[in-house]
Order: structure tokens, then sequence, then C-alpha cells
């Protein structure tokens, strides 16, 4: 497999005399297999330069797969731009997670509306077509292609392909589901050893692959501030990487206040701490224009096991049980909920929230740890234990986590550990990405 990085840069493009060689395009990675398909990670402003390489210097017409991560500004403002979708002939495919309440290509009009630009979705030349994914295994064009949600205020899919014998990875906007990566009384830098259930399925989603293409758009120091808005640290993508058993990772949606000099030594630190895990795991800050070979090796040998994607089932209203004593907290909640066409059930205190679970039948529960009795973790082992409440994804919200209490509420089954304060879009994209594991289990 061929790789080439178009852009590098999140939230915003950035080019100046600062960013020269990291490059300030937003988000856009090509992918070509040796069989000739060719995917595209994102579809950043990277994706205009792609474009007008892809028409001077390719035989036409072409076909090309899009995965869009999510459709955030930066992962979606090259697509009017990107020239191939202008040329008759040409047959382009668009993937996407599926949206929560407008359809792919209704998103994808709307920045094309005659406000914003001069040529509507419905004018372009090329056959463009549109499959919503879900969490699984896909065959696209024959490919394997395996997706996985990541951690971000938004839903989005984490892109994992195998191809020629080698594994790709495309992991961009997430965010540690948990501050803390490692559980203390286990030895670090192990998959085991991994607190929080997301970060371990996040870890175990990139096990043996040869390459790693993962968000690092902050520094630990600026992550303090930043927590919530759905990016990682490069200390957090480097440790997971190395826990991974993975051989070469490149760091890229650089912040774009990181200039060149800046994300040198993001590099150094990231290189300093892959050094001290001992795994030989390879470390860079992707660079606009590299261009990187990916050939079979031992480790990416191993296809990560994962089931076929199922139904996508996240968008249809769901019925949601908030159990909180915050009555705040709750009222909170159901507006987002209620917005998002979601039917809401409330339970102030533990005896309701059993009886509605069992009156209501939602399918899915909010629920509080600390609620007059009782509790949210007795709870939480009532439902595990009978057999008919034994499925319902439960997302523990709590006050004050740890991980004492992560460690627990896994083992007893949580589906989700969150804590507060979280962003309502942060809530809805965890909600909608629980809901559509457990409708394919
Ligand atoms: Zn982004
Ligand atoms: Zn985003």
């Amino acid at each position: 497999m061929l790789l080439r990085f178009w852009g590098t840069r999140g939230s915003i493009a950035s080019p100046g005399p600062g960013t020269v060689r990291y490059g300030g395009n937003t988000s856009c990675v090509e992918l070509l297999t040796r069989g000739g398909q060719r995917f595209i990670f994102d579809c950043g402003t990277g994706a205009r330069d792609l474009g007008h390489h892809l028409v001077s210097a390719q035989p036409q017409p072409l076909a090309a797969t899009i995965l869009l991560g999510h459709t955030h500004w930066d992962h979606i403002q090259g697509f009017p731009f990107f020239a191939p979708v202008f040329v008759p002939g040409n047959r382009i495919t668009v993937c996407a997670p599926q949206g929560a309440k407008r359809t792919l290509p209704e998103v994808l009009a709307g920045q094309m509306e005659y406000t914003y630009f001069p040529v509507e979705l419905g004018q372009l030349g090329a056959s463009i077509e549109y499959h919503d994914l879900s969490e699984g295994v896909h065959d696209l064009g024959g490919v394997r292609v395996q997706t996985q949600f990541l951690n971000h205020p938004a839903m989005t899919l984490g892109y994992r392909i195998e191809a020629d014998g080698a594994s790709v990875l495309y992991l961009c906007d997430h965010e540690p589901y948990w501050e803390a990566l490692w559980r203390s009384d286990a030895e670090p830098g192990r998959l085991v050893s991994i607190l929080h259930d997301g970060d371990r399925r996040h870890a175990a989603f990139m096990e043996n692959a040869d390459v790693v293409i993962h968000d690092a758009q902050y520094t630990p120091e600026e992550y303090v501030t930043k927590k919530n808005w759905g990016h990682s640290t490069y200390a957090y993508a480097t440790q997971i990487a190395a826990a991974a058993n993975v051989r070469r990772l490149y760091l890229t949606h650089h912040d774009p206040t990181h200039d060149d000099d800046f994300l040198d030594q993001v590099e150094e630190r990231a290189r300093a701490l892959a050094r001290g895990l001992g795994t030989g795991l390879e470390v860079t800050c992707a660079r606009e224009g590299q261009q990187v070979g990916v050939a079979r090796t031992e480790n990416g040998a191993a296809l990560a096991p994962g089931a076929p994607a199922g139904e996508a089932g996240a968008s249809r209203p769901l019925r949601i049980l908030i159990a909180d004593d915050h009555e705040e907290l709750r009222h909170m909640v159901r507006r987002a909920l209620l917005k998002g066409g979601h039917e809401v059930l409330e339970a102030a205190s533990g005896t309701e929230t059993l009886a509605l679970i069992h009156s209501g039948k939602p399918d899915l529960v909010l629920l509080d740890l600390k609620m007059p009795s009782p509790g949210g973790l007795a709870i939480l082992r009532t439902l595990r234990s009978q057999e008919e409440t034994r499925a319902i994804p439960v997302i523990i919200l709590t006050g004050e986590g740890n991980e004492e209490s992560a460690r627990i509420c896994f083992e007893l089954g949580a589906t989700d550990y969150l804590a507060k304060p979280f962003s309502l879009p942060q809530l809805d994209a965890r909600i909608r990405s629980c809901f559509a594991r457990a409708a394919q289990l």
C-alpha cells in the first residue's frame, strides 16, 4: 500500500510561514492498494491538492472511496474543491458514520447551498454513492475495512484497512476515554493494564498494525484545559500504540497554533517516550506531502478479529432513562435528548430507577452512581443479574470518578463510564455509539 498525507492540520487550515514543513491543510490522507483501490481518509482542505493531482496525473475515469471519520468542517471542507467529483464518468463512494439527524448527502449538500458555494451537490458530474457505516467489518470493493467508534463530541468512526498483507489505521478525532490510561495495580504498557474499557477497545482495534495515523492535537500540558474537546495528546497516542504492538505511528490533526518548530519538539518528545517504552515503535509527526510505503511485516500479518457490520441502528429515536438525583442535570440532559428526537424517562432515586426500568423498558440507562438507595452500583448489579435487563446498555455518570470505581463498574458490566461535567454533544455521541454497538450484539 502507498500512503500520502495531503492535509495534517486539525480544526482549521493554517497556512503561513510557520507551517511550511508540516503543512497548513486540514485532514486528508490517500491510501492506494497494490490492486489499484484508492481510499481517501477525510476531505479537509488537503483534498483540493489531492483532487488536482488525481485529475491531472491519473488515468480517467477514476474510482475512489472517501472514508469520512465524521462531518466536522475540518473533515469535509475540501469536498466541494475535490476536482474528481466534477468529472462525468468518475465513480466516487462516500462513507461516514450514520448521522444523528440528517443523511450524509444532506450534510454535504448543506455546506454547498448557494449561500456558501456556487455549485450544489446535485449538480456534480461524477456518479456519487453514499453509505452510512456502523461499527464492524465491511467489504469495500474487495478490501477489508473495519470500523470502530471513537470518543469525540460527534459520532466518529476510526478505520482499519487490511490490504496487501499489511494494515493501516486512521484514528482522528479521538480523545482518551479516561484521564489515567493505566490501572495502578497492573504493569503499565500492556493492553490488559488499560483502565477504561473504551481505551482498551481502542488499543485492541490497532493491535499489531503496521501503520497507525492518530489524532495528537495537544501536548499533555495543553490537554488540561482542552478536556472533552475530543482530541488526544501525543503521549496518549504513543503509549496506546506501543501497548498495541504497532510498528509505525504518524501523529496528525496538528493544532493550528503549533508551528513547525513546535511540532519538531512534539516529535522529539514522542520519540523519547516511545524509546523509553522499549517496543520499537517508530513515531513521526505527519507532514503534508509525505509519502509512505506500507509493506507486509510480521506484525501486520495478523488480522484483528472483528464482527461483521450489522444494521446501523444508531439514529432511530431511543427511549432513554436518566437516573440521577440532581434535578438540574436531569433537566439539562432531558432537553438535549428531546431535541435529538429521543423519548425520555426520569428517575430521581434508586427505587424509581428500578421501577421505571421494568415498566418503561428503556433502550439505554444513564445511571448516576450516587443516588438515594439503592445506589447506582446496586442497580447495575441487579440489572446484570436479571435475564430481561442484562443486555441494556448502561452509561455510568459520576461526579467523583476514580480508578477503583471505574474498575468495579466495568467488572459489573457497565457499558461506559463518563465523568461529570460532560458536554451534551459528547454525551449524545457516547449514547449513540453504545446503542449502535449493543444493537449488533
Ligand atoms: Zn477534526
Ligand atoms: Zn471533530
